[in-house]
């Protein structure tokens, strides 16, 4: 069972289900050919994914084009269903950053063929996840700059607050399509930059003031 890792806490919450949403920065969908969505869109990654800050992302077989999309995630801290804005707000317990590591080449398959996207992002080691800090430590204000380098070069550096949907909406959005729990996990969405990583790349992502993480790709 993975869990989620709190900074300066002994304690460790076992992940639930890994809610992700796509095209979440306007010049991100706009990279990749997409529209820019009139709601979330919606993609769960499994637990089994989950690596940390320190581990290796590992290359799968299938693909050739492994892509970084890094990510502001919550952590969300309570059972909650068709919730309201200030229920959703409160469901949230804190922040991390993570990679959601995408296998490019699939999803353009995929896609082409209408299929869903689970090849594409639910392979081992595709969720990286930074340690977290709870919100009672920590206050966003989405002033903060979320930032990859690979290799020590800059890939991806935007604004917190360039998301088209901002956290709460996104958690209420998702409370009225399934049920949230506490150690569930949502991934915000990427801005602009994706790029393919090489087996041997190191990156390193951070969100100012909050949280970074390191990983390898093998
Ligand atoms: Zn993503």
């Amino acid at each position: 069972m993975k869990s989620i890792r709190i900074r300066n806490s002994s304690k460790e919450i076992p992940i639930g289900k890994i809610v992700c949403v796509g095209r979440n920065y306007a010049e991100h969908a706009k990279e990749l050919g997409n529209e820019i969505p009139e709601k979330p869109v919606i993609f769960l990654k499994p637990a089994s994914s989950v690596i940390y800050s320190g581990d290796k992302i590992v290359y799968p077989a299938f693909s050739n084009e492994m892509h970084h999309e890094t990510e502001l995630v919550l952590l969300i801290g309570k059972k909650i269903k068709d919730a309201d804005e200030k229920i959703s707000e409160v469901a949230i317990a804190g922040y991390g950053l993570g990679l959601d590591m995408t296998l490019r080449d699939v999803q353009n398959e995929l896609k082409k063929k209408g299929h869903p996207w689970t090849i594409a992002k639910c392979f081992d080691t595709s969720a990286v996840l930074s340690d977290f800090v709870l919100k009672e430590n920590f206050h966003l204000t989405l002033d903060e700059e979320i930032s990859l380098t690979v290799n020590g070069e800059l890939r991806q550096k935007e604004k917190l607050n360039m998301m088209l949907f901002p956290p709460i909406k996104i958690v209420q959005y998702i409370s009225s399509l399934m049920t949230l729990e506490e150690g569930d996990l949502i991934f915000t969405g990427t801005p602009k930059g994706v790029s393919k990583v090489e087996r041997g790349d190191k990156l390193h992502a951070e969100i100012s003031g909050m949280t970074y993480l390191d990983c390898s790709v093998s």
